[in-house]
């Protein structure tokens, strides 16, 4: 008897996008069908939209993780732990750190990077929220700022000065979580309040832009209250080793000074996807209806490598998990399809549910099903939908072991 050569599916990145891809794949395809393999960096896979929790240190880095090997089918998928440095689409090959494998069809789902528009000193001096790695380092950074601030026979209070470049999702979720950590680093440490700086600066008109205005206003008298100064309409110029240089329009640029400066503003696409000359915006692909790379039939990209547009307003979706996990409800559905020779493909259709940003640990806006939410109400549906995405990789088991209970 002959035995047909299977199909080869790789997937590379086990975040919401490739994991999700993956775990509907080993329900929708049976042994026989295909060769399904799985490419991290990491053992683990992390929720990228709990970090701001782990870089400020209200939630311990193990809660945000998990080993990907407890929520995949070690029958149908094969797991290398291994880094991507190149994909040879013409010779169909990933070459990883480590060695390299060739598909038959590729799924690129490595998230995004942070973006800095080419703004100096960014990539020496500021911290990102980007993975465990740099939140833990973030965390440590501004506990051992505030460790070191009473050794000092001299106090610099600009030691405790942590400022956040951007009033996005991520700087807004972030700042939130520093207002309930700093209190507690002041208690730990000995350290007078008033001692501390949390300074946001937003280049844009307002902070979290495309928000309901009221739930901004919420949002940022909130975190006002709580002693966060915004500087709204204001560039960071450049990151230097004793802090940022910012200007308002053509304002001379003046110092802030601060021990520590985080860059939350800008993400774009992995940067692999140009390396390896794709044809990219920002290392985002501008993919077609499908999600298949333009004249790649068998590439996949999804998530944050991913750019698809909302035809409503004719701009680019922002990039968030909520669609990487969409996408890869609809990649599944149409490898399978492509495997079984099956010729209709799905076409991806954004369903938005809603944004829920958080503001601390009982506090947050959002708008879910059309409804306004703020406080505690929004801090519970926040609890919910991230449940939800622990529920749609690993079902309730991963829920019970990882999820938010901390309702009240
Ligand atoms: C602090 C924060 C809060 C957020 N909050 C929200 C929110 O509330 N709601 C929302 O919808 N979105 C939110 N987002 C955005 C959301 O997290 C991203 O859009 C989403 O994670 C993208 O999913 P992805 O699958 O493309 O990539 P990711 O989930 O980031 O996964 C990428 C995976 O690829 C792996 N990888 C990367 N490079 C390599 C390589 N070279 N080799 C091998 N593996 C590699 C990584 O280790 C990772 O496992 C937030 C983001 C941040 C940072």
């Amino acid at each position: 008897m002959i035995k047909l050569k299977k199909p080869k599916i790789v997937i590379l990145g086990a975040g919401y996008g490739g994991l999700l891809t993956t775990v509907r794949l080993q329900k929708h395809l049976g042994v026989n069908e295909a060769d399904i393999v799985l490419v991290n960096k990491n053992s683990y896979h992390y929720e990228t939209t709990w970090l701001h929790e782990a870089s400020a240190g209200t939630l311990h880095h193990d809660k945000v993780r998990y080993n990907i090997e407890n929520v995949i089918d070690r029958n149908k998928v094969d797991f290398i732990q291994g880094s991507v440095v190149e994909i040879n689409k013409d010779e169909k090959k990933v070459i990883l750190e480590n060695g390299e494998i060739t598909y038959d069809y590729l799924v690129i789902a490595l998230g995004g990077e942070p973006e800095t528009f080419g703004i100096k000193g960014l990539k020496e001096y500021a911290f990102g929220i980007t993975n465990v790695n740099s939140s833990r380092q973030l965390r440590e950074h501004i506990e051992y700022q505030f460790a070191t601030y009473n050794m000092e026979e001299e106090k610099d209070d600009t030691r405790l000065a942590i400022v956040v470049g951007g009033a996005g999702f991520t700087g807004i979720e972030f700042l939130g979580e520093l207002t309930n950590r700093v209190p507690e680093l002041c208690r730990e440490y000995d350290i007078d309040a008033s001692k501390v700086r949390i300074i946001c600066v937003e280049a844009a008109p307002t902070a979290l832009p495309g928000f309901d205005p009221e739930l901004v206003n919420y949002a940022v008298s909130q975190l006002e209250r709580r002693g966060v100064e915004f500087l709204i309409g204001t560039a960071i110029k450049e990151a230097t080793p004793t802090g940022i240089l910012v200007a308002k329009g053509d304002e001379e640029p003046r110092e802030i000074k601060a021990g520590t400066v985080v860059w939350a503003a800008g993400v774009r696409g992995n940067s692999i996807i140009e390396k390896s000359g794709f044809e990219a915006m920002r290392g985002r692909v501008k993919v077609q209806p499908d999600l298949r790379m333009p004249g790649f039939d068998n590439v996949f990209v999804i998530g944050d490598c991913s750019l698809i547009i909302n035809e409503e307003i004719n701009r680019p979706y922002p990039p968030t998990a909520q669609i990487a996990m969409q996408q890869g409800e609809v990649v599944a559905h149409n490898l399978a399809a492509l495997i079984r020779n099956k010729p209709q493909l799905e076409t991806f259709k954004f369903d938005n549910k809603g944004t829920v940003c958080s503001l601390g640990e009982d506090d947050a806006i959002g708008v879910v099903f059309g409804k306004k939410l703020t406080g505690t109400k929004a801090s519970f549906m926040k609890k919910v939908v991230d449940n939800r995405a622990l529920y749609m990789i690993g079902g309730a088991s991963l829920v019970m072991k990882k999820g938010k209970f901390n309702f009240i």
